[in-house]
């Protein structure tokens, strides 16, 4: 709660003009705060009288940044395997390591998880914590966050990173939350600041029509989620080395309130368009689900798969995996050829960064040709028959 001592307050009106969500007013001299009030602090560092505080923001401010150090990656492992957000956040974190001049760690929880160290450290990690336990052989949110949080609390990180995945949406801000850190989530760009080595965290804003940069200043760790594809990994190196830290839990920690009977993959999980390097994708200008058929033959021609835009996923023509753009997933293939798709900056974020984009669509004005490689203005229902026909006929 945002409080004003009127005694002290002078009427200046600095906070009444600074607040960017309006939120304070001037009157009789002194500041009244409204319900728009966000708590954001821009106020109370403005104020020179030292008129205004946070109540309950105590525990903040009073947190010794000098005694946190270092960058951690959350190493996301399910399904058998380290997860491939994992080693490109290693790649960002390694740089950001390395301009803070700090160590990066991995922190790896799971049962028999421990022959997947090596690959970590080959990806950049310095250190791998490693809490390898029955009780974490399968993910539950209580106790990979309890496990988390006692890590973070005990080596006290100064950056700590995690996937924008499933898993990783559901325990970080519980640890975020337990730890009253500050969390960015779905960054897109992740800095240092050179000046006082300031974690500044960039994600879309605003339906993604901006790009905000977040900053914690007052609290540690500085806590962000990033999407996967969206970092590169570095390439990995076996010859590197590092050091594996066994870290033992007490049992009690792995008390919880959630039993996993069966832990089964969906069809629809099982096609994660993040990890093909052809894509063939389909928006409105397919009409309706048949428009699917036609383009699928095209991403079977081209040993792809299927993408789509939200339109043609909240139409029900597809399922959701297959979504790319803001609430959908980011994808980087090879080839992404764009079918009947406007190019909504929604849309955009999530395809922009593939090696080459074909789009396909009757309106030369659609904002799919200024990121395309290739354009093709026209009717996709003539052109995609004659592309795979092409292709075939190349392919033979
Ligand atoms: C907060 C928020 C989040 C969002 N997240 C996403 C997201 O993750 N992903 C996403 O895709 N969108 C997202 N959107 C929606 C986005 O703004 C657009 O509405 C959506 O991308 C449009 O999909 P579309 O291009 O398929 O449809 P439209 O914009 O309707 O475009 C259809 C295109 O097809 C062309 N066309 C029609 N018929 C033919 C034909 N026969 N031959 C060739 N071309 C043809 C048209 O010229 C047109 O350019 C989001 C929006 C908001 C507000």
């Amino acid at each position: 709660m945002l409080i004003v001592d009127c005694d002290k307050c002078i009427g200046c009106g600095v906070c009444e003009a600074n607040c960017p969500f309006g939120a304070i007013t001037v009157v009789d001299g002194c500041a009244v705060v409204g319900e728009t009030c966000t708590l954001c602090g821009i106020c109370v560092d403005d104020c020179e009288p030292v008129a205004l505080h946070i109540e309950g923001g105590e525990r903040i401010q009073n947190v010794d940044l000098d005694a946190w150090s270092g960058v951690w990656t959350f190493a996301e492992f399910r399904h058998g395997h380290v997860a491939p957000v994992t080693f490109e956040l290693l790649g960002v974190g390694r740089t950001l390591a390395d301009q803070r001049g700090v160590q990066l760690s991995a922190v790896l929880l799971g049962a028999g998880v421990e022959q997947y160290a090596d690959q970590l450290i080959a990806a950049g990690a310095d250190t791998v914590y490693l809490v390898d336990n029955p009780g974490l052989g399968q993910y539950r949110e209580d106790v990979y966050g309890r496990v988390l949080e006692q890590l973070i609390q005990e080596k006290k990180p100064e950056v700590v990173l995690a996937g924008a995945t499933a898993i990783g949406r559901s325990v970080i801000p519980q640890v975020a939350h337990a730890l009253n850190a500050g969390l960015t989530a779905d960054c897109t760009q992740l800095s240092i600041r050179e000046e006082d080595g300031m974690l500044l965290q960039t994600r879309p804003a605003f339906g993604g029509n901006i790009m905000a940069t977040i900053e914690c200043p007052q609290s540690r760790p500085q806590m962000a989620t990033v999407r996967p594809k969206v970092m590169a990994p570095i390439e990995p190196d076996f010859n590197r080395t590092g050091e594996v830290v066994h870290v033992e839990i007490p049992a009690e920690m792995f008390v919880s309130k959630v039993e996993v009977l069966e832990s089964v993959l969906g069809d629809q999980e099982q096609i994660n368009i993040q990890e093909i390097e052809v894509l063939v994708a389909g928006g409105r200008g397919l009409e309706d689900e048949k428009g699917f058929d036609l383009i699928r033959e095209l991403a079977e021609e081209l040993g792809g798969a299927l993408a789509a835009s939200r339109a043609a996923v909240d139409a029900g023509w597809i399922a959701y995996p297959h979504q790319v753009g803001q609430t959908g997933k980011t994808v980087c293939p090879k080839l992404y050829i764009a079918c009947g798709i406007s190019g909504a900056i929604q849309h955009a974020v999530g395809m922009q960064s593939a090696e080459t984009v074909v789009a396909i669509n009757r309106d030369a004005n659609a904002p799919i040709f200024d990121i395309a490689t290739y354009g093709v203005v026209g009717d996709l229902f003539e052109i995609v028959p004659i592309l795979a026909k092409k292709i075939r006929e190349a392919r033979k």
